[in-house]
């Protein structure tokens, strides 16, 4: 399927790997030119030559942290008009709630609400005006489906939900529309950093820990992370028009709904 979206221009924040990088490549391979966004310098500018060599589309890297304003200010000179935002960042650390610190919180807050809130606010409008835009923030599983070590996850990324939901009715008339994606496991390296914090609790080793999570899963295998690029190439597609305020979840099957 020909998604629409050949020739649009999308920032896609937090991209040089894991889940943002794949949403750029899922992009990309519709003809949809990028400006993506991290802190290391090395790895974006690796991540862009690859995606640029591949698919012929043209890829700026800006580099710099999505959770300061110093950070959007540089995306946003670099594209001040986007058709597409995909709104992504490091995860907040797991604990329990009376480990993590104020710096933790803040931190948790700014990457993971403050931030997408902000580039959201700097665009809307603009997309609103000129009658399309595709926003799609990666958020997580356990917004839904709450995890015990991920609380301060979960705590910002509701926050985020609700704001959402706030928007979705006044832009939807505009052609513009916001979506959560929300993971369940992955294979990228946040999983695996996840799961030393999981095997130290346990006693046992990352990977004897990553083996028993995965032969818990009911598909039996890690997300790739292509499976929720391409989901998110279609939420951005043309034709996802009718689609806003949703949050859909892709865990392979872990927690089936009726409703
Ligand atoms: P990842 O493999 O660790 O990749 C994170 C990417 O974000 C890297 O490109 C990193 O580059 C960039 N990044 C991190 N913090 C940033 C910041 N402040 N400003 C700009 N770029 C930043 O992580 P992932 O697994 O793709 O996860 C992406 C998001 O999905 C996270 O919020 C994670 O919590 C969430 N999630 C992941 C899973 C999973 O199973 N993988 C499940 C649920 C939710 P630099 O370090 O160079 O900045």
């Amino acid at each position: 399927m020909d998604l629409g979206i050949r020739g649009r221009t999308a920032i896609v924040c937090a991209a040089s790997r894991g889940l943002g990088r794949a949403c750029a490549e899922a992009l990309a391979a519709e003809g949809v030119n990028l400006v993506l966004n991290a802190r290391g310098a090395e790895a974006l500018q690796k991540t862009a030559t690859e995606i640029a060599a591949a698919h012929g589309v043209q890829v700026t890297s800006i580099t710099g942290d999505i959770a300061t304003p110093e950070g959007r200010a540089a995306l946003l000179a670099a594209c001040p008009a986007p058709d597409i935002l995909v709104n992504n960042a490091g995860g907040p650390p797991p604990g329990r709630l009376n480990s993590w610190s104020d710096d933790d919180w803040s931190q948790a807050l700014s990457g993971n609400l403050r931030a997408p809130a902000a580039m959201i606010a700097a665009m809307i409008d603009g997309m609103a005006e000129r009658g399309f835009g595709r926003i799609v923030n990666i958020t997580s599983s356990v917004v839904r489906h709450p995890i015990d070590i991920q609380g301060l996850s979960a705590a910002a990324r509701a926050g985020l939900h609700g704001l959402v939901s706030t928007l979705v009715r006044g832009h939807v008339g505009h052609n513009v529309t916001l979506n959560n994606i929300l993971p369940g496991p992955f294979a990228t390296d946040r999983l695996i950093s996840n799961f030393a914090f999981r095997a130290k609790q346990q006693g046992v080793s990352p990977d004897e820990a990553l083996a028993a999570r995965r032969a818990e899963l009911p598909a039996g295998r890690f997300g790739e992370p292509g499976e929720l690029g391409r989901l998110c190439a279609f939420l951005c597609s043309a034709h996802a028009g009718y689609i806003s305020g949703q949050s859909i979840l892709i865990d392979g099957g872990a927690h089936p709904q009726i409703l």
